[in-house]
């Protein structure tokens, strides 16, 4: 498949009064049509931070490099040409869909109007295919959701909500920034289930940011894995699953669910991310692997491709790594 979106050496850092965080840094990786792109990492590892660089939703004079959607640098087009981009050709839902949805309009109102405004339909166009969309994400009686307000639904009801907005554009990039966090576990499997059939008859490309280990395996085709800033490891979902290379990798396969508080799975390794102010030109994940050398501490590991196209950031794999 063609790539649709190319990041290329992508940086986005923050200038703050403690110093710069770099919370993406020189990151390289492409979004292919019609496939799903997981980006997996505990937070804080600059999954989120990728997306809002592609939406241009992160002052620009802190990002450099390229991000290209299809042929075009993102960065480099005016705020108009950005913002028919994001109403015709890249959608987000995020986490907490009520948050994103106005909470004094009915749902009807909240599809219409950008169906009005991206799509030029009139009002009774745009009425007919907002309930067409409420329909298409499995919601039944989609007459009597149209003049409901988003209070009188469920979480996963209004997730489903979001995604009929995110479609109503048609866009070739849905981006979801961890869509089923917040839901429970047979809500999440149904809103997974949706995206899935959505891929298939659209043909859309889905960038999914999860830290979800079990998400990734049921939706993902490729997988980036990002740690502290970087793509540390990037692979095709069977590869990561049979074969994962970097010691973090490794780590979030073998460790076991937990649930806390909020519901979220979380697997926990030994150890934190590191200060995002503090990092140095080492290898990033240092001080949790066992595997850890004095080359490690020293220099940053090089992404480098092996011949089946499986991309790994690790001293372990470099003939200066096994000198040591
Ligand atoms: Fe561990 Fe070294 Fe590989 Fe980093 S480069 S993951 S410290 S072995
Ligand atoms: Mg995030």
């Amino acid at each position: 498949a063609k790539d649709l979106v190319e990041f290329h050496n992508l940086k986005t850092y923050f200038h703050t009064s403690a110093g710069t965080v770099k919370a993406v840094d020189d990151v390289t990786f492409s979004i292919r049509e019609g496939e799903t792109l997981c980006v997996v990492g505990e937070s804080g590892c600059g999954k989120s931070v990728t997306a809002m660089s592609l939406m241009r939703l992160i002052d620009t004079p802190l990002v450099e490099g390229k991000i290209l959607f299809e042929g075009k640098d993102v960065l480099q087009l005016s705020k108009r040409e950005m913002s028919q981009i994001r109403g015709n050709d890249i959608s987000i839902i995020f986490q907490e869909p009520m948050s994103s949805l106005n909470p004094v309009l009915t749902i009807g109102e909240q599809i219409v109007e950008p169906l009005m405004l991206h799509m030029l339909l009139d009002r009774k166009e745009a009425k007919k295919r907002a309930i067409e969309l409420i329909s298409l994400v499995g919601i039944p009686r989609p007459e009597k959701i149209f003049d409901s307000y988003p209070h009188e639904l469920s979480g996963g009801m209004r997730q489903r909500i979001m995604i009929a907005i995110a479609l109503s554009c048609n866009p070739k990039l849905l981006i979801a920034d961890e869509p089923t966090t917040a839901l429970d576990v047979t809500i999440q499997a149904q809103i997974l289930d949706l995206m899935r059939d959505i891929k298939d008859k659209f043909k859309t490309s889905i960038m999914l940011i999860t830290h979800d280990l079990g998400v990734v395996a049921e939706m993902a085709d490729y997988v980036i894995v990002m740690y502290a800033g970087k793509v540390i490891e990037e692979a095709h979902v069977l590869d990561l699953y049979k074969n994962p290379k970097h010691p973090y990798t490794q780590g979030l396969l073998k460790a076991k669910p937990i649930i806390n508080q909020e519901q979220e799975r979380l697997y926990s390794i030994p150890g934190q991310v590191p200060n995002p102010i503090e990092l140095g030109d080492n290898c990033h994940f240092h001080e949790r692997c066992a595997f850890c050398m004095n080359i490690c501490r020293e220099k940053q590991p090089p992404l480098r491709k092996d011949v089946n196209g499986h991309k790994v950031a690790c001293w372990l794999y470099e003939e200066e790594g096994k000198a040591q």
